[in-house]
């Protein structure tokens, strides 16, 4: 494993990250997701990546099981918060009253005195920037919280956001949107106003969902066990991976996986390398249904891909690559 400054700060993250969403707590059983993180702990990654929200709250609780044992100052821990947890009116959002009760309800099922980075999982139109920010100064101060992050912020939320942090004195050092090679709204605007901030970026989902594995075939039914056939993952799926389950796509993804292999890489290892050359990238966020799965993309790490495999993945994508900043969020 190869390790990367998270942004300007001085925290050091693993590059390839472990990330629990969907997965634990509801697509796979207890003792798979354990065997996951086993295999992420075995390759060297020390960033686990979860949020309150995760399969109803679960996913926490399992990742902390998972990790039971593990020296507490070996591994970077981080949640986030936001979408509701509950039904009552106040279950949700950046307000200080939420903020405040979600971190320690997070605490608790991560059986933890502190969170490394805790991310505001969207952007909160209803509550005032400062009541937001005020609150996580206030944990950091606590030692409950050591860092904060945003999450699929746009290029200005994140400058507003920044300004705050700087004058309250809050380390604002992560950014976490969703990049690959199919999605790279975050290049124009965000990736940029980061930069100036010193904000580095923790990317999801950098296979696409599963879409640069190469198992969703153009016109084949999609895999027994994928995501997009399991009841956990399938709305997930069809909502922010449906839009690639197009022939074009498909096919493409195909040539993809063919110039892989002629570089002695599988796709998904080709895919996480990919995200991992941009120099803004402090780590990827990889999510697992089986251990083999962590064993094989944990081979991205350290890859170097030269300019000409670089055109040729740009030649193949052509025309199917998302890049409207204006998709943020
Ligand atoms: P990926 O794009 O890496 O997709 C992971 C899924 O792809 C796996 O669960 C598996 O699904 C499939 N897969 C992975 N490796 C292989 C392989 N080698 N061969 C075949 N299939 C493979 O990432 P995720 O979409 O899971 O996102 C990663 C993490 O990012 C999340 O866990 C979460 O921590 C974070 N995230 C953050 C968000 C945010 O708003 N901040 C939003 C979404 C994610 P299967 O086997 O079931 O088909």
């Amino acid at each position: 494993m190869n390790y990367r400054r998270l942004g300007a700060s001085g925290l050091s993250v693993s590059e390839i990250a472990f990330g629990n969403w969907i997965t634990h707590g509801a697509q796979v059983d207890n003792d798979t997701a354990y065997a996951c993180v086993r295999a992420a702990l075995d390759a060297g990654i020390t960033t686990f990546d979860t949020a309150d929200v995760y399969s109803d709250t679960k996913a926490e609780t399992v990742l902390s099981q998972a990790l039971r044992g593990v020296r507490r100052e070996s591994v970077e821990l981080c949640t986030k918060v936001f979408h509701p947890t509950g039904t009552g009116q106040n279950d949700k959002g950046l307000s200080r009253k939420h903020i405040m009760e979600a971190c320690h309800a997070s605490l608790n099922r991560l059986q933890t005195d502190y969170i490394d980075v805790y991310y505001a999982h969207r952007f909160d139109e209803r509550t005032p920037l400062e009541e937001t920010f005020l609150a996580f100064s206030d944990l950091v101060r606590q030692g409950k919280v050591l860092y904060i992050g945003i999450s699929e912020w746009t290029a200005g939320q994140i400058a507003e956001g920044a300004a705050l942090a700087r004058e309250l004195k809050v380390p604002l050092i992560a950014s976490q949107p969703q990049y690959s090679m199919l999605w790279r709204v975050i290049e124009a605007e965000v990736v940029p106003a980061c930069e100036r901030e010193g904000i580095g970026q923790v990317v999801w989902s950098p296979l696409a969902q599963g879409i640069l594995s190469g198992k969703y075939m153009p016109d084949k039914p999609v895999p027994q066990g994928s995501r997009a056939s399991t009841p956990a993952g399938a709305s997930f799926f069809e909502r922010l991976a449906g839009r690639w389950m197009r022939t074009e796509v498909l096919q493409a993804v195909s040539r993809l996986s063919s110039l892989a292999h002629e570089a002695g890489l599988t796709l998904p290892q080709l895919a996480i390398a990919w995200v991992l050359q941009n120099p803004q990238v402090s780590a990827a966020i990889i999510g697992a249904s089986k251990p083999e799965q962590v064993q094989e993309n944990v081979k991205a790490a350290g890859l170097r891909l030269d300019p000409e495999m670089m055109r040729e993945i740009d030649h193949i994508l052509e025309g199917l690559v998302e890049r409207d900043p204006g998709k943020t969020g």
